[in-house]
């Protein structure tokens, strides 16, 4: 069995590969998404020893938790897995609000158990700051919660460095959820800094720049989903990065290993990173990021892989 690690300070130890699941029901991002084979990723995931599965609300909106849901109950596994979901959006009429009031955040996650069809979660995030809840006090509407054992720790997700402060007032936090990959890293200024000196653990999201760090985009691409608009994946810019992810190659094939492992296994070498949450489009993909497992980075290869993308 693959040795379960501790996320951060919560008593959640997990595979440190998860899985993310945007793209399993979450219609409001993909186009075109089948349910039968989101459904199948997960089933795949459990079956071939990933227990950490990240979802949210807004992803469908509610149809991933859906399905996540239906997959683990069919498995029988619920006491063996650890569920993240998030929640904060509110769907009025055609709008989609952000609210991160005591009151509403307790209503979803109620409303993310229904879906989800279990009776706790594992880690429920605040997925987005609102502009006026004091965030010690959405923060402390979740802590009510943990106590009653309906969740069992903490997050917040997209949250200012000031707002993460904020929420954290009273050391309540366990894990912060942002955006952090080899090309976009911003959060090395005060994010990592500030959860590594603080017991959280962050945990990237787009760590393979949505497919970019998987190494196997070419220039003539195009994308007509959420990747559309991502500056990344444009012109010159796009351009250099599939440069870089030339070099990453290079130590991959020296290693036998491929460039998404490579990239996934750096991550897990930094500072209060303790798990990552690829996502994934096809049950494949889920196996294939399990290999990352096999590879071992020396300091000199975590040094140049640190180099080329600084
Ligand atoms: P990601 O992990 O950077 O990229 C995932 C995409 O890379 C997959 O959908 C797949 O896309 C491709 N891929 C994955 N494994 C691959 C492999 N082995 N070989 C080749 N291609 C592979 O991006 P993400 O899924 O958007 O983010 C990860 C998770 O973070 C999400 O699922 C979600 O749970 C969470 N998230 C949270 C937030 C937040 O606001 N908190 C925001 C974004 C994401 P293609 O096959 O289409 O290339």
């Amino acid at each position: 069995m693959t040795k379960q690690i501790q996320i951060g300070k919560t008593d959640l130890y997990v595979n440190p590969i998860g899985l993310g699941t945007n793209a399993v029901g979450g219609h409001n991002l993909y186009p075109n998404l089948n349910e039968e084979v989101g459904k199948d990723l997960v089933r795949s995931a459990l079956n071939n020893g990933v227990n950490f599965l990240d979802t949210a609300f807004i992803y469908g909106p509610g149809r991933s938790e859906e399905l996540v849901g239906d997959v683990i109950k069919e498995s029988g596994k619920r006491s063996e897995l650890i569920i993240a979901t998030k929640g904060a959006h509110k769907l009025v009429g055609d709008d989609v609000l952000l609210d991160n009031s005591p009151a509403f955040l307790k209503q979803s996650v109620e409303d993310s158990l229904k879906r989800l069809q279990t009776d706790y979660i594992d880690l429920f995030y605040i997925h987005f700051p609102d502009e006026s809840t004091p965030k010690d006090e959405a923060v402390g509407a979740l802590k009510q919660l943990k106590d009653e054992g309906k969740i069992r720790a903490i997050g917040v997700s997209n949250f200012s460095i000031d707002q993460l402060k904020e929420a954290n007032k009273d050391g309540y936090v366990d894990v912060l959820q942002g955006n952090y990959n080899l090309i976009q890293r911003e959060a090395e200024q005060d994010f990592l800094p500030y959860t590594s000196a603080n017991n959280i653990s962050f945990i990237p999201f787009f760590p393979l720049a949505s497919g970019l760090l998987a190494g196997k985009y070419n220039k003539a691409m195009t994308f007509n989903d959420l990747r559309a608009d991502m500056p990344h994946l444009k012109g010159e810019e796009f351009a250099k990065n599939l440069e870089k992810v030339e070099l990453i190659r290079k130590i991959a094939n020296s290693k036998e290993a491929e460039v998404a492992h490579v990239v996934l296994a750096w991550y897990l070498t930094r500072d209060s990173i303790d798990v990552v949450i690829p996502g994934a489009k096809r049950a494949e993909q889920v196996l294939d990021n399990l290999k990352t497992l096999n590879v071992h980075l020396t300091d000199q290869e975590i040094h140049d892989i640190d180099s080329i993308f600084k």
